[in-house]
């Protein structure tokens, strides 16, 4: 079955908010087996609307729109798509009740054009919106499906995940699986070459490599009849992949190198306390958005002076004045400060500079040491990053979090 997504609004067009809902919808539609062949994207605009949905109405099986279904006048879309129908508009009663409720508990005077809201093609199924007023709309016509969701993402995707995606996964017979393997540590064409074989024989499951931002993932897709299938597909490729590079794997699919980091401090029982300075607590913020870290993290200090440093994390003057603040000696003496101070089993330093200013010929901008310590080893690391400051703090926090999970992962060994 081909799908088609419509995504109905002038401010994508004007590009002042990207299209995050065909993107979400794709990849619902992409697990379920459903092969999406177009995104389009139209103005609150009735005849252009028209000649898109009719478009999309000869060549898919399911098109799936979204915006547009709110209560002003430039909300069109299941106006434009009953109209190209021939299909009347019918008020739906438990809509307009939970509308009329609305209301009443603000006790705001409900307007005409609420009611608007409450109408639905006739034959259509309502799709409830639990977090807004204005229901979905799910319509069989002529063989084909028609989905009409709320513009807003936080509406529109429990309703996809929740009803849609259900249904229409009821009515195809394949499924397609995705596994993302996450790398860290190697090269995309190192990875590539190590896999070679696999990767010039592959086809279910097909075997993709993606590098961005100092990582390489590669995503296996499996098509099958159904979902235990697939997921034995993919298994004995994702097993012969981990024997031959494992050591670089930090995770699966959605996971970020500090949810791992979390679950090494989480299993081995390790404490760990923070110094930053360039990346002014980036990655404190980063940990402490992982749930029940506060067993673990012990404090973050972001210790941007010199005198911040020596106060805080007793690095030595004579340090700072001979190696300089961004250096590897420093670094070092920034995490056994931390550590000591706040009496944790690990503590990480990052020192560095993001620019765009303050650079030398030796010290450039992107040079960034990130210092380890715990009560057998201390360590500091040089890195060199590009981009922008805000580049730069990502990255720096990023390798600092492989650094720790490389040196938490052999406290455990
Ligand atoms: P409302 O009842 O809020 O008016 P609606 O169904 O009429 O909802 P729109 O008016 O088209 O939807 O869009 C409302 C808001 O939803 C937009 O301002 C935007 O923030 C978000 N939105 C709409 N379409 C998309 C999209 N394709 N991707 C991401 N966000 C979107
Ligand atoms: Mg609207």
């Amino acid at each position: 079955m081909i799908a088609e997504i419509i995504a109905v609004g002038t401010e994508l067009l004007l590009g002042q908010i990207p299209n995050t809902n065909a993107q979400i919808i794709s990849n619902a539609l992409q697990e379920i087996g459903i092969d999406v062949y177009y995104h389009t994207c139209v103005g609150d605009n009735q005849e252009r609307l028209m000649d898109i949905f009719k478009t999309g109405f000869t060549r898919s099986d399911i098109i799936i729109l979204t915006g547009g279904l709110g209560p002003t006048r430039d909300d069109l879309t299941k106006e434009t798509v009953a109209s190209y129908l021939n299909l009347s508009l019918k008020v739906d009663k438990y809509s307009l009740g939970k509308i009329k409720s609305f209301f009443a508990r603000r006790g705001k005077p409900i307007t005409e054009n609420n009611y608007k809201q409450a109408l639905i093609p006739e034959g259509a199924c309502t799709i409830e919106n639990k977090k807004g007023t204005a229901p979905g709309v799910l319509l069989n016509n002529d063989g084909k499906v028609i989905v009409m969701l709320p513009g807003p993402p936080t509406e529109m995707e429990p309703m996809l995940k929740e009803v849609v995606i259900p249904y229409l996964s009821q009515r195809c017979s394949s499924t397609i699986i995705s596994r993302v393997l996450k790398f860290y540590g190697i090269g995309e064409s190192a990875l590539e070459e190590e896999l070679k074989d696999l990767i010039s024989q592959q086809t279910n499951p097909t075997i993709a490599p993606l590098a961005k931002m100092g990582e390489v993932t590669i995503r296996l897709t499996a098509k099958a009849k159904d979902r235990m299938t697939a997921q034995n597909i993919i298994k004995p490729v994702e097993d012969e992949i981990t024997r031959r590079v494992g050591d670089f794997l930090y995770g699966f699919d959605n996971d970020t190198v500090e949810e791992t980091v979390a679950k090494l401090l989480f299993k081995l029982n390790k404490t760990i306390a923070i110094a930053e300075s360039c990346t002014g607590g980036l990655m404190a913020h980063k940990l402490t958005n992982i749930p029940g870290i506060s067993q673990y993290f012990e404090r973050g200090v972001v210790s941007y002076s010199n005198r911040s440093k020596q106060e805080l994390l007793k690095v030595k003057a004579d340090t700072i004045k001979e190696y300089g603040a961004v250096s590897e000696q420093t670094a070092k003496e920034m995490a056994r400060g931390i550590r000591l101070t706040s009496d944790t089993d690990i503590g990480v330093s990052i020192t560095g500079i993001a620019g765009p200013d303050g650079g030398t010929p030796e010290k450039p901008v992107g040079l960034v040491y990130i210092g380890y310590s715990d009560s057998d080893s201390e360590y500091a690391e040089q890195y060199f990053f590009n981009g922008e400051r805000i580049d730069i703090k990502e990255r720096s926090v990023n390798s600092a979090f492989h650094l720790v999970r490389r040196m938490i992962k052999s406290l455990g060994d």
